[in-house]
Formats: structure tokens, sequence, C-alpha cells
């Protein structure tokens, strides 16, 4: 985290721990425990910042482990997603774990607290536990077979493991208080039976842990000392407890923090999935996804999401997060470090009548003002140029100061112009406007201080390289994309004009060396970045963000 990331509650009470030294003399240890069921999002970002962070903060050390307990929903090919993800974003982990490595272990403490006669084996079928575990005002109801003898239960249990049984026929319970005010408490599931091939152990095991009973003993396994999770765990926190207290082993202590939410964004690993399966965008790195291998794509930078992060703080209570305020970091960021270059995205020829037609030569531009280090290139001109169409209008309307017939203007470290006259195809289209130069005006000032009102970029037409651009925008209409009236979904939200597909764009000529993931400011239209569907003959770039900042504006208008 950034250096000037306030202080939290988070970090009082890791610092509080370390004052009294309540884990003794272990270090700081903290994990980052991602189910391997989808790709990592902007939201597990935050958990990374906060897990790392802290670790680091107090010197100590975070392993990344892979919550892999249900075989069903988990692929190698989120594995490999979510190291990659965690690398990118910044961090290291120390240890490398899977919850699967334990199955031994969780197991054998299964097997302890049903000789402590804390488990049992239960026949009931999924509903009918259910309807037995009662409500938030009325207890639950003993399963008949709460009562098995320890002999019958360690018999079963063994069984289900070699099994004997099929999926869903029986259950392992642990043996706590059907009439607890926590339904978690009421004999949560321990394990369930599940003949289905898991990534890493294949078919060894068909039983599998639960995600309360496995989560908390790998913490203690690994001797974290601060488990720090999402809010929705809360009222998990006395079975989490329970479990290391019945077997008696390492105190790792569960602390909770808000989830990040980001307006017009999902942020639920399930509906991401099923925008994936739907084929509802082009996969988990479609840059219109909150995932981190979608807003890689898109150009976002590691820095900037751990600044928005940080700044987005946290807290006890869930909120929302404007989407600007992400965008207002990443415009910033990628404004100090980012390559400027001329680019038109939609061409009007201009024809610079009084330029020599076999003339071309070079001006020098700044690679980036914001960074006198980033150098110059030289950029070709020549008599036949490309500006926006949007940056000429035949009538003017009131306070256009872009080029209109008689109007000068500047074009970018070239030379003072002035429009004469438009020529148009039979429909009435503008297809060429003529105009003549001031060859004095080199370098984009006149000498004898005449001063025009706009400055505009261009591509010498002779030198344009072309490109496909794919200008992204939001992926949902509606700020809570979740907030849906009965009998819709959030599909019904989705943005039909989130991707707009340019191909006539014309670029300098420079930008045909670019790597993918390389990142650009294109003067006065946004933010680019290369993507890795580029090839020699066709390069695409991706608009990150157009250079408007509204964040900005609704600062200011709130009065910051
Ligand atoms: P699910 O459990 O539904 O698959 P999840 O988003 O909780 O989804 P995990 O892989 O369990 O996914 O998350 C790993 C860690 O990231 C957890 O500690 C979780 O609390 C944290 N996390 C997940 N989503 C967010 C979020 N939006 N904001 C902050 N932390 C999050
Ligand atoms: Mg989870």
């Amino acid at each position: 985290m950034p250096d000037s990331a306030p202080s939290n509650f988070l970090q009082d009470l890791v610092a509080e721990d370390v004052r009294t030294k309540k884990f003794g003399d272990a270090i700081i240890q903290t994990r980052f425990p991602p189910e391997p069921n989808g790709y990592l999002h902007i939201g597990h970002a935050k958990a990374i910042c906060i897990d790392f962070g802290l670790a680091d903060k107090f010197g100590g050390k975070t392993n990344l482990r892979f919550d892999d307990t249900n075989p069903s929903k988990e692929e190698q090919e989120y594995v490999d997603a979510i190291q990659n993800d965690v690398r990118w974003l910044g961090f290291e982990w120390d240890r490398l774990c899977y919850a699967s490595d334990y199955f031994p272990q969780l197991y054998d403490w299964a097997l302890q607290l049903i000789t402590a006669g804390k488990a049992y084996v239960d026949d009931l079928s999924a509903d009918e536990i259910r309807q037995h575990r009662g409500t938030l005002t009325e207890p639950g109801q003993d399963s008949p077979y709460r009562t098995r003898t320890i002999e019958e239960n360690l018999d079963l249990f063994a069984r289900m493991k070699q099994g004997e049984f099929p999926d869903g026929s029986r259950v392992l319970r642990a043996k706590i208080d059907m009439a607890s005010p926590n339904l978690n408490m009421r004999d949560p599931v321990m394990y369930r039976i599940l003949h289905a091939t898991h990534h890493r152990t294949g078919d060894e095991w068909c039983i599998y842990p639960m995600y309360d009973y496995a989560h908390g003993q790998s913490d203690s396994i690994e001797r974290v000392t601060h488990s720090i999770c999402t809010l929705e765990f809360t009222d998990h926190q006395p079975l989490y407890r329970w479990y290391i207290e019945q077997l008696d082993i390492f105190p790792s202590q569960q602390i909770e923090f808000d989830r990040l939410n980001i307006t017009y964004n999902q942020m639920s690993k399930r509906k991401l999935l099923q925008l994936v399966q739907e084929k509802l965008v082009a996969g988990w790195d479609d840059p219109r996804m909150p995932t981190l291998s979608g807003i890689r794509r898109r150009g976002f930078t590691p820095e900037a999401i751990r600044v928005f992060v940080a700044a987005a703080g946290v807290s006890r209570t869930n909120g929302s997060v404007d989407i600007e305020m992400l965008e207002h970091f990443q415009r910033d960021d990628l404004n100090r470090r980012a390559r400027r270059a001329m680019v038109v995205l939609h061409p009007l020829k201009l024809v610079i009548d009084n330029y020599p037609s076999s003339q071309e030569e070079f001006v020098e531009v700044a690679n980036n003002p914001e960074d006198p280090a980033a150098g110059t290139r030289q950029v070709p001109f020549s008599r036949e140029i490309y500006i926006e169409q949007d940056d000429f209008r035949e009538i003017p309307p009131p306070k256009y100061y872009r080029l209109s017939p008689g109007k000068e203007v500047r074009l970018r470290n070239a030379y003072f112009i002035t429009a004469h006259e438009v020529v148009k195809d039979a429909a009435g289209t503008i297809v060429e406007v003529h105009c003549t130069y001031d060859p004095a005006s080199r370098g984009g000032n006149s000498p004898d201080g005449r001063k025009v009102k706009s400055t505009m970029h261009w591509v010498s037409a002779a030198h344009a390289i072309s490109a496909e651009i794919r200008l992204y925008d939001k992926l949902f209409t509606k700020a809570d994309p979740n907030d849906v009236e009965e009998g819709q979904s959030f599909l019904d939200y989705l943005n039909p004009s989130s991707l707009e597909i340019l191909s006539g764009a014309k670029l300098e000529p420079s930008l045909a060396t670019a790597n993918p993931g390389d990142r650009f400011q294109f003067e006065r239209v946004g933010y680019f970045c290369l993507d890795p569907d580029s090839t020699a003959e066709k390069l695409v770039f991706n608009r990150t963000l157009p250079l408007k900042d509204s964040w900005a504006k609704i600062e200011k208008k709130a009065g910051g």
C-alpha cells in the first residue's frame, strides 16, 4: 500500500496485538485465500492489498492459499490466473498453499471431534437438514441420528471416505447446539460426499470439507495470526473459533472488513462466470470486465489500482464506491507515465494547398510533457493530413473555436493553417478541406505574435498507419446492476453500446512498433493500450479511458 494510506482499524488492531504480544513471539502472518472457481476481480485487489499490506507493515508474511474444497467448481486454469494476477498487482507471497494439502490433517481432526463426541454422521437429506434447522425466531430440531454412538460414527465416517455411499446420502456434522441463536452453530455440516475429481487430489477423496471447517483449520496450520475476510463471515466467526477451541490448535483470529463494490460493476464471481459462459463478454479478460485480467487488458495499471484501493479505505459497513474515483486515479497515473501519440479516430482529409506536394518534413514532439526524461520523437508532416471530423465545421456554431472556413488554428507542434474551402461528395458529405499554412509559424508559433484559439492534433496522410480501435464503455447501465425489479436479472442492465469498434482510424507511424500492453495518451482523445489481439498486419488498440475526468468535476462541485 502507498505510504500515504491512512491508518485504519485493521492496522490499529494488529498494532495492539503486537504491543500486547497476543501471539507471543510469532510473526504477523496473513493469507489471501481465493477459491479457484473464477478469476480475481478488483474487489479481490482490495483484500490482497490489505492482506499483504498489513503483514508488510508489521514485518510479517503472507501466504497465497487456494481454498480448493469444492472440486465441482474449481480448475487449474483459475489457479494459474490467480497467481499471475497477484504478482501483476505487485505482491509476492511467502508460501503457496492449498487447503487440499490439508485434507489428511482435516480428516484426522474430524476423527478427533467424533471421538470426543463433538461430531456425528447424519443420514438426513440436505432438504431435511434445512427443515430441521429452524429459523431466526425458532430453535432447530435435533436430527434422529444425533445420538449415534461414537463407534457407529467412526465406522460410518470411515466408510463415507472409502466411497461406500452415494453423493448426498450422508454428511458429517459438528454437534454444537440446535437452539443456538446463531444459525451457523446449529450443528453445521463439516463434510459432504462428492464423487468428483479434484484438480489436485484427483480421485483420492470422495468426501470434501465444508468452507467453515476447512478455512479456520487451514489458517491454524499455517499459523495465521490475522485471518482477514469480508463482512459476510461475521456470523461465522463463533464457529471459526469453536473448531479451533475444540481442537486446541493455533488460535488464528478472524477479522472482518467491508467488501469493495464499485458502481456500474458486478463483483460476484458467480455472475461474472455467467457473463463468460453465456458469451455476453469475450472472456474473463474482456476489457469491460472488472476482473484484474480484464482491466489489465483495458490498460489499467497496478499502481493506480493500489492507490485507489487505499483511498477507498476500509470500514465495517458495506458501501459502494463511484467508478469515477477509480478512473480518476487511473488517469492521474497514466497522465504522468503514458507516452503521447497523435491519432485521428474519425479522419477528415485536409489538403494544404501552398505546401509543396514533393515535400515532407519532421517535427520534434515531446513524448510526455509531464516527464522530460521520456524524450522526444520525430513526427512526419506533409501536404495532406488527417484531422478529426469534429475539429471542422463548415458553419461553426457559437463558441466553436476549431477549424471552419476563414478561421486560423494551430496544428500541434507544426504550423498555423487557415481553411478556405470544402470538397463534398455527391451526398453532400465533406470529404476534403483545403487550407493554406503559414511557413513562418513552424513549431506552432507565429513570429508576429498572432494568436489562435485552437490547437488540433493531426496525422500525415502519406505516413499514417491504420489500426482497429476498440472504444469501451460501462458494461452496465445501472449504478447497482444487482438492484433489479422482480422477474429481472442483472443481465437486463447490460449496456448495449459498451463496445464500439472503429476501423478507419489514422495513427502516427511511431505506433507501429508498440508492444501489447504498451499504454499511450492519444492527444486530445484519451488513454489507449495495445491489445494482445494485435498482429503485424493489424494493430488493435483498446481505449482505457477518455480524457475527460468527471470525478475531478464531481469533487470540485462537492467543494473538495
Ligand atoms: P465466492 O465465495 O462467492 O466464490 P468471493 O468473491 O468471496 O466469492 P473468494 O475467492 O472466496 O471469492 O475470495 C477470496 C478473498 O477475497 C476472500 O477473503 C474474500 O473475503 C475477499 N473478497 C472477495 N470479494 C471481495 C470484495 N468485493 N471486496 C473485498 N474483498 C473481497
Ligand atoms: Mg468466498
